[in-house]
């Protein structure tokens, strides 16, 4: 249980000498009521004093003291302004890592992934594809020297987290079969032929729409999303244009048709 810190009385009743010592630093016109005291420890107390700096509404003054064991003089520690309950303070500081959202960064912006982001994985460790069965040591070794050797291949690729993060993404997005566009679409993307496949465990669930006439061209869309400009989708006949009736003389206007 936690027990309270016992009070020193003579600390408690050091007003005027916080007050003085706030002084020495602070204009008195910035300075307002005292509005009480807090113990911080063993013969070790705050003073809180109003402050009355414009714009800082809220914010208070404190001057710690505290008294040595058996001494009667009381020291000042330190002076400083803190906010109370009602001050206006600054959002908390959140990192620009994780403040940057997607679709926020411009022309030469750097965001880097973190050495074990635990989407990625070595590329030399997994490849780009799924080994079955697995590689051995030896093996791994002898790809990655290889891989070095050629200058070819990428040092990371998606981790199966790295994937299944990206695949819930797009399924549950703009690009997957729930949006109020593929609900409505006549057929799928998988008869599409606009519908590019991709290579790796992701394609079998995704592709790529090249139809330029399309909402999601040069997105990423599942093979159950779809939309009205598939690539076999026909007009029903109620549909099709009407033809226009023919051509009207306008024999109010045209006296020369009185000659015919
Ligand atoms: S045009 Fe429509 S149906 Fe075809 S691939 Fe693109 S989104 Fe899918």
């Amino acid at each position: 249980m936690a027990t309270r810190t016992k009070t020193d009385a003579q600390a408690a009743k050091a007003v005027d000498t916080a007050r003085g010592a706030l002084l020495e630093q602070i204009a008195e016109s910035e300075v307002g009521e005292h509005l009480g005291h807090i113990a911080e420890g063993e013969r070790v107390v705050t003073h809180l004093f109003e402050c009355t700096l414009a714009g800082y509404r809220g914010w208070r003054w404190s001057v710690t003291v505290a008294r040595a064991s058996r001494a009667k003089q009381i020291t000042v520690d330190e002076v400083v302004l803190i906010p109370g309950d009602e001050a206006i303070v600054a959002p908390e500081w959140v990192p620009y890592k994780e403040r940057i959202q997607p679709g926020d960064l411009s022309p030469g912006d750097l965001l880097p992934v973190e050495e074990d982001d635990p989407r990625l994985v070595p590329t030399y460790s997994f490849g780009d594809d799924p080994v079955d069965p697995p590689l051995s040591d030896n093996d791994r070794a002898q790809v990655r020297q290889v891989a070095d050797d050629l200058g070819l291949g990428r040092v990371r690729t998606l981790s199966i987290e790295g994937r299944d993060l990206a695949a819930e993404r797009w399924y549950g997005g703009d690009g997957g079969p729930d949006t109020p566009l593929a609900q409505s679409a006549p057929a799928t993307c998988t008869t599409c032929g606009f519908l590019v496949r991709l290579s790796g465990p992701l394609s079998e669930l995704f592709g790529v729409c090249a139809n330029g006439n399309a909402n999601d061209d040069g997105r990423v869309v599942s093979y159950d999303h779809g939309c009205g400009a598939h690539s076999e989708v026909q007009l029903a006949k109620r549909h099709e244009p009407q033809p226009l009736p023919g051509h009207v003389f306008d024999t109010v206007t045209h006296e020369e048709f009185e000659a015919l």
